[in-house]
């Protein structure tokens, strides 16, 4: 609305040819309003046209001018057209003739002008002016709210008979507000249009307002939406108020329509959509997300996604929603590779998928949505396509490739921790045979049967494989001992030895075997090959139904330690294991002073082997125990014999290192002294200087244990190891053997002579006894006999002999 105060003075114009009445005027309006004077036609009406006067005052009593024809061409003026013109008349002019001048709309004031009368009638058109002004200025808001507020607002009596609306022009129902009044509401709104609002109206007369939405349409068939509200008013007026609301109705409409097309494409999609909220509140789940979690929307609806969407890695361990990632870096985000989805049931899924985040208007994420399927079926294709390429379709053994890649990893473990492997290759006699005879089917048959027999045979760790055919190989890592691989491949060729039954038939089948070791006999993967080959072909040469081995050396070795082994623990041992002794001759009498007991192994051939030949293996297999045990308690048997029989010689055992170390070997011994009844004085324990040179206290313990038993201890071999003379000083020592070396070489070699003449010189000065090895000659005994040595042992006074031997020479 205009303010009134900002309104400037009202301009009046004069238009007169004598300056009596402008006065007058003047006067009535002081301080007022401005008063602007003109006069002669021409001037009058520029001035009019320039000034836009608010009031013209015209006088027309003028005798020689027509005041008429001014007033027309005033009126004529567009912008004049609404500006009140006041005639000013002569005295005498009666109301008839004024009629009679045609001036429509005209005010007249007789002359003379009172000042009263001038005043009170200028001020009643200005008024009537201004408040013209407001009128139209009112009607233009009205119109401006009706195109800028859509909102048609009609009153009604009880009859629905329309009491007005605010619909001037008849844009809402194409009636204008003068035609609609009196009309029934059907007829103001149309037929359509009344009856979408008949139920909502009937109540709203009934007293209960109504507020709802309802489409309508136009006289020319448009559909339009509007919001209706009904508010009775007073007994029998109902007001209604309808704004359009098109606009809204659309954009819902449309956002509907892209919600549902949304809807149907997830729904139809062959991949699990979730979608939640930015906190990771599930807000949708499509039929498929349904069917993999388990969960149906109802009740997954507001819930934490992880708790919907539980995944965990192929190790179970439980893994976080990709959805907060996406959230939280705005960024796509894939599933684990090994991602597992666990059902609401707990059954397990492999799945595949990714999660995004949901940018709104702002930009920020307002959610996020996770895609995913379901590739149980591809995985476990793909295992089983790997399983495939790594076994043997028919045994569902490894395979070559397999076996190749197991080998080369045990090998470097091997080499690592120094351990024994073997690779044995395995072939079945004869096995073309049957597959001509019998046919492939139930060659195939045996194969698998044969399969199984060798898995059940092999330690853990241990890898059979099939090549084709009918050879298998079988790796085998972490040997101990030449012997264990020995006895795994004789246990296998023995299962394949054992009949099959395929329904009422017996198969005998028997097997092959060639073995190669690391790092015995191959450094590396090619000669493992290579040499287990070329042992299956020298079993296969040596009749079939046979284990063999690449080396020639350990198969010697192998077939030994098995005889020395099934001898002793056969109970054989008697017979087997023999004890020999030799004579120890003091050179000044000649009398056999003491014996040596030097252990024979009689085979089973008859043949006698010597110590050399089975004691470094009887120490690698730990036999040299029993073995030793029995030598010392019949040499106890035979001195204890010899002594009660009134000769007077002390008896040597030899004690090896590893029964030294064995504990209880003191009580071991007090214990064989007293079963015997042999006097400890008279047993002699020859060690080596090895023995000695370990831990001195702990040697000095043990030799100091042993003395205590009363026997008498000499140092073998002595010369040749590495003693050192601080320690033979201190240690309860008894006897120095020179070495059969020293001997041998003393005559031709001054070194050695010399050696002798030193290892003599320091025995004398520690009060040692002595006793010289190996003499072979008279010229040796002599010349050791001139250092000062009175004990011999040698070929040249007795070899080695069997008991009964020593017994005669004793008699
Ligand atoms: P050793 O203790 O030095 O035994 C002496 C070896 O020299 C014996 O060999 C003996 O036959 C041999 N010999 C004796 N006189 C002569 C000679 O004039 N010329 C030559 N060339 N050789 C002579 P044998 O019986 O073959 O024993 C060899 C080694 O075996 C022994 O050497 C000893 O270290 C070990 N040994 C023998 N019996 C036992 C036993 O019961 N227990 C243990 N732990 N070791 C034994
Ligand atoms: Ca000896
Ligand atoms: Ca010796």
């Amino acid at each position: 609305m205009f303010n009134e105060r900002l309104r400037e003075p009202e301009r009046i114009l004069i238009i007169d040819d004598s300056p009596s009445n402008a006065r007058v005027v003047a006067e009535a309006l002081r301080g007022q309003a401005e008063v602007h004077h003109a006069s002669g036609e021409r001037a009058a009406l520029g001035m009019a046209r320039s000034l836009k006067p608010d009031l013209i005052l015209l006088d027309i009593a003028v005798p020689d001018r027509d005041g008429r024809a001014v007033y027309h061409a005033l009126k004529a003026m567009p912008q004049l057209r609404d500006v009140p013109i006041i005639c000013i008349t002569g005295q005498d002019a009666d109301d008839e003739q004024l009629q009679a001048l045609g001036m429509d709309g005209a005010d007249f004031l007789r002359q003379p002008l009172s000042v009263q009368e001038t005043r009170a009638r200028i001020q009643t058109h200005l008024t009537l002016q201004r408040k013209a002004r407001l009128l139209e200025r009112a009607a233009q808001d009205m119109s401006d709210m009706r195109r800028y507020f859509p909102v048609f607002i009609a009153y009604w009596n009880a009859d629905l008979r329309n009491i007005s609306c605010n619909d001037a022009e008849g844009c809402w129902f194409g009636l204008p507000a003068a035609d609609m009044a009196g009309l029934h509401a059907r007829d103001a709104l149309g037929a359509d249009n009344y009856r979408a609002m008949a139920e909502p109206l009937r109540q709203a007369l009934a007293g209960s307002d109504a507020l709802f939405e309802s489409r309508f349409s136009r006289p020319d068939g448009e559909a339009w939406y509007g919001r209706v509200a009904l508010i009775s008013r007073g007994a029998n007026v109902l007001m209604m108020s309808i704004s359009d609301v098109t606009d809204d109705k659309r954009t819902q409409h449309a956002l509907f329509d892209e919600r549902e097309r949304a809807r149907v494409t997830l729904n139809a999609l062959a991949d699990a959509v979730i979608a939640t909220d930015d906190d990771g509140r599930v807000t949708f789940l499509n039929p498929i997300a349904e069917s993999l979690t388990g969960w149906q929307f109802d009740d997954a609806l507001n819930q934490p996604v992880d708790k919907v969407l539980l995944l965990r890695n192929s190790q179970g361990r439980a893994l976080p929603s990709p959805t907060h990632l996406a959230l939280a870096e705005r960024r796509t985000v894939g599933l684990a590779l090994d991602c597992e989805l666990q059902q609401r049931d707990g059954g397990l899924l492999a799945v595949v998928g990714r999660a995004a985040p949901v940018m709104d208007h702002a930009g920020r994420p307002g959610g996020a949505v996770v895609v995913f399927h379901d590739v149980s079926e591809a995985r476990a294709m793909a295992v089983r396509m790997t399983h495939l390429a790594y076994h043997d379709a028919l045994t569902n053994l490894p395979n070559r490739i397999l076996l190749q890649d197991r080998l080369l990893q045990a090998l470097q473990q091997a080499e690592q921790s120094g351990e024994r492997l073997g690779l044995l290759m395995l072939d079945l006699d004869h096995f073309q045979l049957i597959n001509d005879s019998m046919g492939h089917a139930v060659g195939d048959q045996l194969l698998q049967l044969v399969a199984l027999r060798l898995q059940q045979g092999l330690r853990p760790g241990d890898t059979v494989s099939r090549q084709g055919g009918d050879e298998f190989i079988i790796l085998m890592p972490g040997l101990g001992t030449i012997e264990q691989a020995g006895m795994l491949s004789e246990k296998l060729r023995r299962l394949v030895a054992e009949p099959f039954r395929l329904g009422e038939s017996r198969y005998d089948l028997s097997a092959s075997v060639g073995i190669s070791l690391y790092p015995d006999d191959s450094r590396d993967a090619d000669e493992l090959y290579r040499h287990a080959d070329a042992a299956l072909y020298h079993a296969k040469q040596q009749g079939r139904n046979h284990c063999r081995f690449f080396s020639g050396e350990i198969e010697d070795a192998l077939l030994t330690r098995q005889a020395l082994e099934r001898h002793f623990r056969m109970g054989a041992k008697q017979e087997s294991f023999l004890v020999y002794y030799q004579p120890k001759v003091d050179v000044e009498d000649l009398s056999t002073v003491g014996v040596e007991a030097l252990m024979r192994w009689r085979k089973e051939d008859g043949d006698i082997l010597a110590p050399a030949e089975f004691i470094p293996l009887a120490e690698k297999t730990g036999l040299i125990l029993p073995l030793g045990q029995l030598v010392l308690r019949q040499a106890c048997l035979d001195g204890k014999r010899w002594h009660d029989a009134g000769c007077d010689l002390h008896v040597a055992v030899n004690v090896s290192a590893m029964q030294i170390a064995e504990a209880g070997f003191c009580e071991q011994l007090r214990a064989t002294l007293k079963e015997t009844g042999m006097a400890p004085d008279r047993l002699q324990l020859e060690l080596t200087e090895s023995v000695l040179a370990r831990d001195v206290e702990l040697t000095m313990a043990m030799l100091s244990e042993l003395k205590s038993l009363g026997v008498s201890i000499a140092i073998d071999d002595f010369g040749t190891g590495y003693s050192s003379l601080s320690y033979l000083k201190s240690f309860p020592i008894d006897v120095l053997k020179i070495d059969q070396s020293f001997v041998r070489d003393m005559l031709s070699d001054t070194s050695s002579g010399a050696i002798v003449a030193a290892i003599v010189r320091m025995a004398q000065a520690m009060g040692l006894s002595l006793v010289a090895e190996g003499v072979e000659s008279a010229e040796q005994a002599h010349a050791l006999a001139r250092q000062g040595v009175r004990i011999m042992q040698g070929f040249y006074y007795g070899k080695p002999m069997p008991v009964e031997e020593m017994d005669r020479r004793l008699s």
